[in-house]
């Protein structure tokens, strides 16, 4: 499970996370009367309604590890992430906000996701693997929890699947955020936020495939809760 991401696992216990999880984001609407463009609270299962940072403001990132894996990971964030999100970011040796490191055996894992000082840790710096867990920092969820989900899972499939992998399939893939009274995008097979999945693994035989990079969804949900970019 080369890019296996453990971030609900590791978030399992935390009430803070469930709780976020939990009130989804924004959706942006129009006022009948008026036209006028306004934010109405949707529960798509990839975000948190509350994240730590506003438009705008400034994020430092420090990276440890081998110079490859630093610049490798330098230069997706660079330019597959900053260009959609609309914070500032620098990257610092020391003190950052925010720390990346390679300190992963398999996959990568996020903790403290949504808050002031997400740990992010990868086994490796494939473009996917930090994209995906850059995004949980930035309050992102699995897409696969999506209320808006319409598919139904072949649990003995995922289980061959992962039989290998230390993945729990009821909180990681099969258990959807409730979406009582409230709005939700629609889903999306190529979020960056999806596991990559055969057709086996559900009765409408759809493949998850996760995109290699931010599907206009995605960027739609960081412009919802970032701001547009500013240059
Ligand atoms: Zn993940």
């Amino acid at each position: 499970m080369e890019n296996m991401c453990y971030t609900d696992f590791a978030s399992m216990n935390s009430m803070e996370y469930i709780e976020k999880n939990l009130a989804g984001n924004w959706s942006a609407e129009y006022n009948y009367r008026t036209d006028e463009k306004i934010l109405i609270p949707t529960n798509r299962a990839v975000g948190m309604l509350s994240v730590y940072y506003k438009p705008g403001d400034n994020v430092t990132i420090e990276i440890h590890g081998p110079y490859e894996f630093k610049q490798q990971v330098m230069n997706v964030l660079q330019t597959k992430v900053f260009p959609y999100v609309n914070l500032n970011f620098r990257f610092v040796d020391y003190g950052g906000d925010w720390l990346i490191d390679d300190k992963w055996s398999s996959g990568g894992v996020t903790f403290d996701a949504g808050k002031k000082n997400p740990t992010i840790h990868l086994s490796n710096s494939s473009q996917f693997l930090v994209i995906h867990e850059t995004c949980h920092a930035l309050g992102m969820m699995h897409e696969m929890r999506n209320p808006n989900i319409d598919l139904t899972w072949i649990v003995s499939a995922l289980e061959q699947k992962y039989s290998k992998g230390n993945i729990n399939i009821n909180e990681q893939i099969i258990k959807t955020v409730k979406s009582n009274e409230v709005r939700a995008l629609p889903f999306d097979k190529n979020s960056v936020m999806g596991y990559p999945l055969p057709g086996e693994t559900n009765k409408e035989n759809v493949e998850i495939k996760p995109a290699e990079e931010l599907t206009d969804i995605d960027k739609q949900w960081l412009e919802m809760t970032y701001g547009k970019k500013q240059n």
